[in-house]
Protein backbone atom coordinates (compact mmCIF):
# COMPACT_ATOMS: atom_id res chain seq x y z
CA UNK A 1 0.00 0.00 0.00
CA UNK A 2 1.40 3.48 -0.80
CA UNK A 3 1.59 6.24 1.96
CA UNK A 4 -1.30 8.47 2.38
CA UNK A 5 -0.32 11.53 0.40
CA UNK A 6 -0.29 14.81 2.77
CA UNK A 7 0.12 18.15 2.30
CA UNK A 8 1.14 21.03 4.66
CA UNK A 9 -1.58 23.70 3.87
CA UNK A 10 -1.18 27.31 4.50
CA UNK A 11 -4.88 27.76 4.89
CA UNK A 12 -5.13 25.35 7.71
CA UNK A 13 -1.72 25.42 9.07
CA UNK A 14 -1.82 21.61 9.38
CA UNK A 15 -0.28 18.71 7.36
CA UNK A 16 -3.52 17.51 5.68
CA UNK A 17 -4.45 14.16 3.40
CA UNK A 18 -5.00 14.82 0.21
CA UNK A 19 -8.29 13.63 -1.70
CA UNK A 20 -8.83 15.91 -4.88
CA UNK A 21 -12.43 16.59 -5.29
CA UNK A 22 -12.51 15.00 -8.75
CA UNK A 23 -10.37 12.26 -8.96
CA UNK A 24 -8.32 10.94 -10.92
CA UNK A 25 -8.28 14.92 -11.82
CA UNK A 26 -6.30 17.19 -9.77
CA UNK A 27 -6.96 20.89 -10.26
CA UNK A 28 -4.07 22.88 -9.90
CA UNK A 29 -3.46 26.61 -10.29
CA UNK A 30 -0.19 28.22 -10.38
CA UNK A 31 1.07 31.76 -10.40
CA UNK A 32 3.07 32.13 -12.85
CA UNK A 33 5.41 34.85 -13.96
CA UNK A 34 5.52 38.24 -14.63
CA UNK A 35 7.25 39.05 -17.73
CA UNK A 36 8.95 41.79 -17.96
CA UNK A 37 12.56 40.23 -17.64
CA UNK A 38 14.33 36.89 -17.36
CA UNK A 39 13.16 35.02 -14.31
CA UNK A 40 15.98 34.38 -12.03
CA UNK A 41 16.99 31.21 -10.29
CA UNK A 42 14.81 32.03 -7.17
CA UNK A 43 11.68 32.10 -8.98
CA UNK A 44 12.47 28.74 -10.67
CA UNK A 45 12.75 27.35 -6.80
CA UNK A 46 9.23 27.38 -6.89
CA UNK A 47 8.47 26.38 -10.18
CA UNK A 48 10.62 23.71 -9.53
CA UNK A 49 8.71 22.76 -6.70
CA UNK A 50 5.78 22.74 -9.25
CA UNK A 51 7.12 20.16 -11.20
CA UNK A 52 7.97 18.08 -8.76
CA UNK A 53 4.50 18.32 -7.54
CA UNK A 54 3.14 17.27 -10.70
CA UNK A 55 5.37 14.73 -11.44
CA UNK A 56 4.72 13.24 -8.63
CA UNK A 57 0.93 13.08 -8.66
CA UNK A 58 0.79 11.79 -11.96
CA UNK A 59 3.19 9.40 -11.06
CA UNK A 60 0.78 7.96 -8.34
CA UNK A 61 -1.66 7.82 -10.97
CA UNK A 62 -3.68 11.33 -11.23
CA UNK A 63 -4.66 13.16 -14.16
CA UNK A 64 -3.23 16.42 -13.40
CA UNK A 65 -4.98 20.26 -15.26
CA UNK A 66 -2.97 22.49 -14.05
CA UNK A 67 -3.19 26.27 -14.73
CA UNK A 68 -0.51 28.78 -15.22
CA UNK A 69 -0.84 32.40 -16.05
CA UNK A 70 1.95 35.30 -17.07
CA UNK A 71 1.32 38.28 -15.75
CA UNK A 72 1.87 40.63 -19.17
CA UNK A 73 0.23 43.64 -18.05
CA UNK A 74 1.19 45.44 -14.93
CA UNK A 75 3.20 49.08 -14.46
CA UNK A 76 6.28 47.92 -15.38
CA UNK A 77 5.80 46.45 -18.29
CA UNK A 78 3.81 49.60 -19.38
CA UNK A 79 6.50 51.92 -18.26
CA UNK A 80 8.90 49.78 -19.99
CA UNK A 81 7.17 49.57 -23.30
CA UNK A 82 6.68 53.12 -23.39
CA UNK A 83 10.46 53.56 -22.59
CA UNK A 84 11.59 51.66 -25.74
CA UNK A 85 8.73 52.80 -28.07
CA UNK A 86 7.17 49.19 -28.67
CA UNK A 87 3.61 47.42 -27.57
CA UNK A 88 3.29 45.54 -24.54
CA UNK A 89 2.75 42.59 -26.67
CA UNK A 90 5.84 42.30 -28.24
CA UNK A 91 7.87 43.89 -25.37
CA UNK A 92 6.12 40.57 -23.36
CA UNK A 93 6.27 38.33 -25.95
CA UNK A 94 10.14 38.15 -25.80
CA UNK A 95 10.50 37.68 -22.25
CA UNK A 96 7.78 34.51 -22.28
CA UNK A 97 9.81 32.70 -24.72
CA UNK A 98 12.71 33.26 -22.82
CA UNK A 99 10.91 31.81 -19.96
CA UNK A 100 9.41 28.95 -21.74
CA UNK A 101 13.20 28.00 -23.10
CA UNK A 102 14.23 28.39 -19.42
CA UNK A 103 11.86 26.29 -18.03
CA UNK A 104 12.44 23.94 -20.80
CA UNK A 105 16.14 23.55 -19.71
CA UNK A 106 15.16 23.14 -16.11
CA UNK A 107 13.05 19.99 -17.78
CA UNK A 108 9.79 21.83 -16.04
CA UNK A 109 7.06 19.88 -17.47
CA UNK A 110 4.72 22.51 -19.22
CA UNK A 111 1.58 22.91 -17.30
CA UNK A 112 -1.90 22.05 -19.62
CA UNK A 113 -2.49 25.51 -19.62
CA UNK A 114 0.26 28.32 -20.14
CA UNK A 115 -2.19 31.63 -20.11
CA UNK A 116 -1.91 35.46 -21.14
CA UNK A 117 -3.74 37.96 -18.82
CA UNK A 118 -4.17 39.89 -21.67
CA UNK A 119 -5.90 37.68 -23.36
CA UNK A 120 -8.65 37.28 -20.36
CA UNK A 121 -9.67 40.96 -19.55
CA UNK A 122 -12.98 39.95 -20.65
CA UNK A 123 -13.06 37.15 -17.89
CA UNK A 124 -11.48 39.60 -15.38
CA UNK A 125 -14.31 42.15 -16.13
CA UNK A 126 -17.67 40.00 -15.80
CA UNK A 127 -16.12 38.76 -12.36
CA UNK A 128 -15.71 42.70 -11.14
CA UNK A 129 -19.19 43.04 -12.14
CA UNK A 130 -19.99 39.99 -9.74
CA UNK A 131 -18.23 41.94 -7.74
CA UNK A 132 -20.20 45.19 -8.18
CA UNK A 133 -23.76 43.68 -8.13
CA UNK A 134 -22.94 42.01 -4.72
CA UNK A 135 -21.94 45.65 -4.00
CA UNK A 136 -18.24 44.79 -3.01
CA UNK A 137 -16.54 47.38 -5.02
CA UNK A 138 -16.67 51.35 -4.72
CA UNK A 139 -15.21 53.22 -7.66
CA UNK A 140 -12.99 56.14 -7.39
CA UNK A 141 -11.08 58.63 -10.46
CA UNK A 142 -12.05 55.84 -12.24
CA UNK A 143 -10.65 52.94 -10.61
CA UNK A 144 -12.65 50.04 -9.02
CA UNK A 145 -11.21 49.05 -5.49
CA UNK A 146 -12.04 46.04 -3.73
CA UNK A 147 -14.17 46.69 -0.12
CA UNK A 148 -12.32 44.66 1.98
CA UNK A 149 -14.04 45.35 4.77
CA UNK A 150 -17.75 43.99 3.24
CA UNK A 151 -15.42 40.42 3.55
CA UNK A 152 -15.04 39.41 7.32
CA UNK A 153 -12.80 36.33 6.81
CA UNK A 154 -10.69 38.61 5.06
CA UNK A 155 -6.83 37.20 6.45
CA UNK A 156 -7.99 33.73 6.65
CA UNK A 157 -4.91 32.60 4.53
CA UNK A 158 -1.84 34.42 5.64
CA UNK A 159 -3.05 34.88 9.31
CA UNK A 160 -2.97 38.77 9.13
CA UNK A 161 -4.66 40.97 11.95
CA UNK A 162 -7.14 43.19 10.36
CA UNK A 163 -7.53 45.37 13.40
CA UNK A 164 -6.73 48.84 13.30
CA UNK A 165 -7.03 49.04 9.32
CA UNK A 166 -8.74 51.87 8.05
CA UNK A 167 -12.29 50.97 6.53
CA UNK A 168 -11.41 52.64 2.69
CA UNK A 169 -8.24 53.12 2.30
CA UNK A 170 -6.59 51.58 -0.45
CA UNK A 171 -2.95 51.59 -2.78
CA UNK A 172 -2.30 52.19 -6.49
CA UNK A 173 0.62 49.95 -6.68
CA UNK A 174 0.44 46.31 -8.22
CA UNK A 175 3.31 45.28 -5.86
CA UNK A 176 3.19 45.67 -2.52
CA UNK A 177 7.12 46.24 -0.76
CA UNK A 178 5.70 45.52 2.32
CA UNK A 179 2.42 43.93 4.08
CA UNK A 180 0.32 46.58 4.18
CA UNK A 181 -3.61 45.47 3.83
CA UNK A 182 -5.74 47.63 2.72
CA UNK A 183 -8.15 47.62 -0.27
CA UNK A 184 -6.76 46.73 -3.30
CA UNK A 185 -7.64 48.15 -7.09
CA UNK A 186 -9.29 45.59 -9.11
CA UNK A 187 -9.22 48.03 -12.28
CA UNK A 188 -7.42 50.50 -12.90
CA UNK A 189 -8.05 53.99 -14.93
CA UNK A 190 -5.71 54.83 -17.30
CA UNK A 191 -2.89 57.09 -16.67
CA UNK A 192 -2.43 59.70 -19.59
CA UNK A 193 -0.27 58.08 -22.43
CA UNK A 194 -0.95 54.60 -20.77
CA UNK A 195 -2.28 51.47 -22.48
CA UNK A 196 -5.92 50.42 -21.35
CA UNK A 197 -8.70 48.28 -22.97
CA UNK A 198 -11.93 49.84 -23.59
CA UNK A 199 -14.34 48.00 -21.57
CA UNK A 200 -18.31 48.03 -19.82
CA UNK A 201 -16.89 48.89 -16.32
CA UNK A 202 -14.83 51.76 -18.60
CA UNK A 203 -11.58 52.37 -19.74
CA UNK A 204 -8.19 51.14 -17.75
CA UNK A 205 -6.59 47.70 -17.13
CA UNK A 206 -6.75 45.02 -14.38
CA UNK A 207 -4.96 44.87 -11.15
CA UNK A 208 -3.02 42.04 -11.00
CA UNK A 209 -4.89 39.70 -8.06
CA UNK A 210 -8.40 40.24 -10.50
CA UNK A 211 -5.96 38.03 -12.68
CA UNK A 212 -5.55 35.06 -11.04
CA UNK A 213 -9.11 34.92 -9.63
CA UNK A 214 -10.73 35.08 -12.87
CA UNK A 215 -8.44 32.85 -14.52
CA UNK A 216 -7.94 30.36 -12.59
CA UNK A 217 -12.18 29.60 -12.17
CA UNK A 218 -12.27 30.13 -16.12
CA UNK A 219 -10.51 26.98 -16.50
CA UNK A 220 -10.74 24.76 -13.16
CA UNK A 221 -14.11 25.92 -11.99
CA UNK A 222 -15.13 27.69 -8.97
CA UNK A 223 -13.75 25.45 -6.31
CA UNK A 224 -9.72 24.68 -6.93
CA UNK A 225 -7.75 21.45 -5.81
CA UNK A 226 -4.25 23.14 -4.97
CA UNK A 227 -2.69 26.46 -5.46
CA UNK A 228 0.34 26.93 -5.29
CA UNK A 229 3.28 29.94 -5.07
CA UNK A 230 6.29 31.47 -3.56
CA UNK A 231 5.09 32.60 -0.14
CA UNK A 232 5.53 36.38 -0.67
CA UNK A 233 2.90 35.72 -2.76
CA UNK A 234 0.60 34.35 0.53
CA UNK A 235 0.00 38.17 1.40
CA UNK A 236 -1.31 40.23 -0.48
CA UNK A 237 -1.96 38.52 -3.37
CA UNK A 238 -3.49 35.08 -2.64
CA UNK A 239 -5.64 36.66 0.36
CA UNK A 240 -7.01 38.65 -2.60
CA UNK A 241 -7.68 35.71 -4.56
CA UNK A 242 -9.49 34.48 -1.73
CA UNK A 243 -11.29 37.46 -1.17
CA UNK A 244 -12.51 38.01 -4.86
CA UNK A 245 -13.61 34.23 -5.60
CA UNK A 246 -15.22 33.64 -2.84
CA UNK A 247 -16.89 36.48 -2.27
CA UNK A 248 -18.25 36.41 -6.40
CA UNK A 249 -19.03 32.35 -6.24
CA UNK A 250 -19.85 31.88 -2.29
CA UNK A 251 -17.63 28.87 -2.45
CA UNK A 252 -14.52 27.66 -1.09
CA UNK A 253 -11.88 28.98 -4.00
CA UNK A 254 -9.15 26.62 -2.95
CA UNK A 255 -8.50 23.57 -0.48
CA UNK A 256 -4.92 23.17 -0.76
CA UNK A 257 -2.86 26.41 -0.86
CA UNK A 258 0.76 25.22 -0.97
CA UNK A 259 3.85 27.43 -1.11
CA UNK A 260 7.55 27.16 -1.36
CA UNK A 261 9.61 29.14 0.70
CA UNK A 262 12.31 31.48 -0.40
CA UNK A 263 15.58 30.64 -2.21
CA UNK A 264 18.35 33.19 -0.11
CA UNK A 265 22.04 34.14 -1.26
CA UNK A 266 24.03 35.53 1.67
CA UNK A 267 20.85 35.45 4.08
CA UNK A 268 18.91 37.35 2.22
CA UNK A 269 16.23 36.61 -0.54
CA UNK A 270 17.19 36.74 -3.94
CA UNK A 271 14.89 39.35 -5.73
CA UNK A 272 15.45 41.37 -8.75
CA UNK A 273 14.83 44.30 -6.36
CA UNK A 274 17.72 43.94 -4.39
CA UNK A 275 19.67 42.26 -7.31
CA UNK A 276 21.38 39.71 -5.59
CA UNK A 277 20.25 37.28 -8.33
CA UNK A 278 21.27 34.73 -10.78
CA UNK A 279 19.65 33.81 -14.21
CA UNK A 280 19.96 30.34 -15.65
CA UNK A 281 21.62 31.70 -18.33
CA UNK A 282 24.43 33.33 -16.35
CA UNK A 283 24.52 30.16 -14.64
CA UNK A 284 24.52 28.21 -17.37
CA UNK A 285 27.36 30.13 -18.95
CA UNK A 286 29.53 29.42 -16.81
CA UNK A 287 29.29 26.45 -17.28
CA UNK A 288 27.25 24.80 -14.43
CA UNK A 289 24.15 22.19 -16.40
CA UNK A 290 20.49 22.76 -15.83
CA UNK A 291 20.31 19.01 -14.06
CA UNK A 292 22.59 20.54 -11.45
CA UNK A 293 20.70 23.32 -10.95
CA UNK A 294 17.85 21.60 -10.93
CA UNK A 295 19.14 18.84 -8.54
CA UNK A 296 19.57 21.65 -6.25
CA UNK A 297 16.73 23.27 -6.62
CA UNK A 298 14.59 20.10 -5.52
CA UNK A 299 16.49 18.37 -3.00
CA UNK A 300 15.64 20.94 -0.22
CA UNK A 301 12.18 20.25 0.97
CA UNK A 302 10.02 23.14 -0.54
CA UNK A 303 8.64 24.85 3.09
CA UNK A 304 12.12 25.08 3.87
CA UNK A 305 14.15 28.14 3.02
CA UNK A 306 17.44 27.66 0.71
CA UNK A 307 20.56 29.03 0.61
CA UNK A 308 21.85 28.99 -2.57
CA UNK A 309 25.56 29.09 -2.98
CA UNK A 310 28.46 28.00 -6.08
CA UNK A 311 29.29 25.58 -3.28
CA UNK A 312 25.72 23.77 -3.24
CA UNK A 313 25.57 23.60 -7.35
CA UNK A 314 28.94 21.97 -7.27
CA UNK A 315 27.94 19.47 -4.82
CA UNK A 316 24.58 19.05 -6.27
CA UNK A 317 26.43 18.26 -9.46
CA UNK A 318 29.02 15.67 -7.85
CA UNK A 319 25.41 13.94 -6.31
CA UNK A 320 24.22 13.74 -10.23
CA UNK A 321 27.31 12.56 -11.37
CA UNK A 322 27.05 9.72 -8.56
CA UNK A 323 23.40 8.73 -10.11
CA UNK A 324 24.54 8.78 -13.65
CA UNK A 325 27.34 6.79 -12.90
CA UNK A 326 25.84 4.12 -11.38
CA UNK A 327 23.13 4.50 -14.12
CA UNK A 328 25.70 4.08 -16.53
CA UNK A 329 27.51 1.50 -15.05
CA UNK A 330 24.39 -0.95 -14.43
CA UNK A 331 23.44 -0.13 -18.29
CA UNK A 332 26.63 -1.17 -18.92
CA UNK A 333 27.09 -4.64 -17.20
CA UNK A 334 23.82 -5.75 -17.98
CA UNK A 335 24.12 -5.28 -21.59
CA UNK A 336 28.07 -6.50 -21.50
CA UNK A 337 26.58 -9.54 -19.35
CA UNK A 338 29.60 -9.43 -16.47
CA UNK A 339 26.84 -9.73 -13.78
CA UNK A 340 25.99 -13.08 -12.06
CA UNK A 341 22.32 -14.50 -13.43
CA UNK A 342 19.18 -14.56 -11.07
CA UNK A 343 18.30 -12.73 -8.21
CA UNK A 344 19.03 -12.56 -4.74
CA UNK A 345 15.67 -12.01 -2.83
CA UNK A 346 16.70 -10.12 0.18
CA UNK A 347 18.17 -7.72 -2.32
CA UNK A 348 15.28 -7.33 -4.07
CA UNK A 349 13.34 -6.46 -0.65
CA UNK A 350 16.18 -3.99 -0.25
CA UNK A 351 15.30 -2.30 -3.17
CA UNK A 352 11.98 -2.46 -3.10
CA UNK A 353 12.21 -0.79 0.48
CA UNK A 354 14.43 1.83 -1.06
CA UNK A 355 11.40 2.70 -3.68
CA UNK A 356 8.92 2.00 -1.21
CA UNK A 357 10.85 5.01 1.23
CA UNK A 358 11.39 6.90 -1.82
CA UNK A 359 7.54 7.54 -2.65
CA UNK A 360 6.90 7.97 1.22
CA UNK A 361 9.50 10.57 1.38
CA UNK A 362 7.56 12.45 -1.50
CA UNK A 363 3.95 11.51 0.12
CA UNK A 364 5.11 13.37 3.17
CA UNK A 365 4.58 16.43 1.87
CA UNK A 366 7.06 16.40 -1.21
CA UNK A 367 10.20 15.90 1.36
CA UNK A 368 12.70 15.38 -1.13
CA UNK A 369 15.42 14.69 0.93
CA UNK A 370 13.93 12.41 2.56
CA UNK A 371 13.12 10.81 -0.92
CA UNK A 372 16.89 11.44 -2.15
CA UNK A 373 17.97 10.04 1.41
CA UNK A 374 16.24 6.58 0.06
CA UNK A 375 17.80 6.38 -3.52
CA UNK A 376 21.52 7.31 -1.98
CA UNK A 377 21.38 4.69 1.02
CA UNK A 378 21.01 2.05 -1.91
CA UNK A 379 23.35 3.78 -4.16
CA UNK A 380 25.92 3.36 -1.26
CA UNK A 381 25.05 -0.40 -0.71
CA UNK A 382 24.71 -1.30 -4.11
CA UNK A 383 27.80 0.09 -5.97
CA UNK A 384 30.32 -2.12 -3.72
CA UNK A 385 28.38 -4.96 -5.14
CA UNK A 386 28.86 -3.62 -8.77
CA UNK A 387 32.36 -3.17 -8.57
CA UNK A 388 33.05 -6.47 -7.06
CA UNK A 389 30.48 -7.61 -9.82
CA UNK A 390 28.38 -9.64 -6.99
CA UNK A 391 25.47 -8.10 -7.59
CA UNK A 392 22.58 -10.29 -9.29
CA UNK A 393 21.23 -9.54 -13.15
CA UNK A 394 18.35 -9.76 -11.89
CA UNK A 395 18.55 -7.18 -9.00
CA UNK A 396 20.63 -4.91 -11.23
CA UNK A 397 17.41 -4.54 -13.10
CA UNK A 398 15.55 -3.31 -10.01
CA UNK A 399 18.20 -0.66 -9.28
CA UNK A 400 17.96 0.73 -12.70
CA UNK A 401 14.05 0.53 -12.51
CA UNK A 402 14.23 2.47 -9.50
CA UNK A 403 16.50 4.54 -10.87
CA UNK A 404 13.99 5.57 -13.79
CA UNK A 405 11.08 6.02 -11.46
CA UNK A 406 13.41 8.78 -9.52
CA UNK A 407 13.85 10.36 -12.42
CA UNK A 408 10.31 10.45 -12.95
CA UNK A 409 10.20 13.13 -10.58
CA UNK A 410 13.98 14.44 -10.19
CA UNK A 411 14.87 14.46 -14.21
CA UNK A 412 18.53 14.95 -13.52
CA UNK A 413 19.93 11.90 -15.21
CA UNK A 414 19.40 13.50 -18.46
CA UNK A 415 20.67 17.38 -19.55
CA UNK A 416 17.64 17.68 -21.78
CA UNK A 417 19.03 20.16 -24.35
CA UNK A 418 22.93 20.71 -24.70
CA UNK A 419 23.97 23.62 -23.16
CA UNK A 420 25.49 25.36 -26.03
CA UNK A 421 22.07 26.18 -27.70
CA UNK A 422 20.70 27.35 -24.36
CA UNK A 423 23.35 29.52 -24.25
CA UNK A 424 22.66 30.76 -27.71
CA UNK A 425 19.57 31.15 -27.19
CA UNK A 426 19.95 34.02 -24.76
CA UNK A 427 20.57 36.22 -27.70
CA UNK A 428 17.39 36.73 -28.09
CA UNK A 429 16.18 39.16 -25.95
CA UNK A 430 18.73 41.03 -24.53
CA UNK A 431 20.72 40.74 -21.88
CA UNK A 432 18.88 42.60 -18.90
CA UNK A 433 22.13 45.25 -18.63
CA UNK A 434 22.18 45.89 -22.44
CA UNK A 435 18.55 46.63 -22.31
CA UNK A 436 19.08 49.21 -19.09
CA UNK A 437 21.87 50.75 -21.36
CA UNK A 438 18.78 51.21 -24.23
CA UNK A 439 16.61 52.19 -21.72
CA UNK A 440 19.16 54.92 -19.99
CA UNK A 441 20.02 55.61 -23.72
CA UNK A 442 16.04 56.74 -24.26
CA UNK A 443 15.97 59.08 -21.12
CA UNK A 444 19.16 61.48 -22.47
CA UNK A 445 17.20 61.84 -25.52
CA UNK A 446 14.37 63.01 -23.99
CA UNK A 447 16.49 65.35 -22.09
CA UNK A 448 18.04 66.50 -25.48
CA UNK A 449 21.41 65.30 -24.08
CA UNK A 450 22.67 63.91 -27.43
CA UNK A 451 26.13 63.77 -26.40
CA UNK A 452 25.51 61.17 -23.54
CA UNK A 453 22.86 59.39 -25.82
CA UNK A 454 26.00 58.82 -28.50
CA UNK A 455 28.14 57.27 -26.04
CA UNK A 456 26.14 54.86 -25.50
CA UNK A 457 24.97 54.08 -29.01
CA UNK A 458 28.55 53.26 -29.65
CA UNK A 459 28.95 51.40 -26.25
CA UNK A 460 26.26 49.30 -27.54
CA UNK A 461 28.18 48.60 -30.81
CA UNK A 462 31.11 47.57 -28.94
CA UNK A 463 29.01 44.68 -28.45
CA UNK A 464 27.37 44.17 -31.22
CA UNK A 465 24.38 45.53 -31.19
CA UNK A 466 22.79 48.36 -33.55
CA UNK A 467 20.03 50.60 -32.81
CA UNK A 468 17.69 52.17 -34.75
CA UNK A 469 15.78 55.17 -33.52
CA UNK A 470 11.95 54.95 -35.10
CA UNK A 471 9.92 58.26 -35.92
CA UNK A 472 7.83 57.86 -32.74
CA UNK A 473 10.51 58.48 -30.56
CA UNK A 474 11.26 54.72 -29.89
CA UNK A 475 13.84 52.33 -30.82
CA UNK A 476 14.64 49.18 -32.01
CA UNK A 477 18.02 47.12 -32.01
CA UNK A 478 19.26 44.36 -33.70
CA UNK A 479 22.43 41.80 -33.24
CA UNK A 480 25.12 42.71 -35.99
P1 LIG B 1 7.27 36.98 -10.00
O1 LIG B 1 7.77 36.87 -11.41
O2 LIG B 1 7.98 38.00 -9.18
O3 LIG B 1 5.76 37.11 -9.94
O4 LIG B 1 7.61 35.60 -9.26
C1 LIG B 1 7.31 34.33 -9.79
C2 LIG B 1 7.32 33.26 -8.67
O5 LIG B 1 8.62 33.18 -8.06
C3 LIG B 1 6.36 33.56 -7.53
O6 LIG B 1 5.71 32.36 -7.16
C4 LIG B 1 7.26 34.06 -6.42
O7 LIG B 1 6.70 33.81 -5.15
C5 LIG B 1 8.49 33.23 -6.64
N1 LIG B 1 9.73 33.79 -6.07
C6 LIG B 1 10.21 35.05 -6.16
N2 LIG B 1 11.41 35.18 -5.52
C7 LIG B 1 11.70 33.94 -5.00
C8 LIG B 1 12.79 33.41 -4.23
N3 LIG B 1 13.84 34.13 -3.88
N4 LIG B 1 12.72 32.10 -3.88
C9 LIG B 1 11.67 31.34 -4.24
N5 LIG B 1 10.62 31.77 -4.96
C10 LIG B 1 10.62 33.06 -5.35
ZN1 LIG C 1 -1.44 34.83 -8.93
Amino acid sequence: MAAEIQFQNTLTGKKEPFVPLHPPEVRMYTCGPTVYDFAHIGNFRTFTFQDILRRFLRQRGYQVNQVMNLTDVDDRIIQNAAQRGIGIREYTDQYIKVFLEDCAALSLERPEQVIRATDHIDDMVKLIQRLSEKSLTYTSDGSIYYRIAKFPQYGKLSKIDMSGIQPGARVEVDRYEKADARDFALWKAPKPGEHFWETPIGPGRPGWHIECSAMAMRYLGETLDIHTGGVDLTFPHHENEIAQSEAATGKTFVRYWLHAEHLNIEGEKMSKSLGNFYTLRELFEQGHKPSSIRFLLASVPYRRQLTFSLDGLQQAASSVERLRNLHFRLNLELASKTLPPGSDSQLSDRVAKALEEFDAGLADDLNTAKALGAIFTLVREVNPLLESKSLPEGNAQEVLALLENFDHIFAVLRDPTPEKDIVQASAIPLEPELLRLIDERQAARKRRDFKRADEIRQQLAGKGITLEDTKDGGVRWKRT
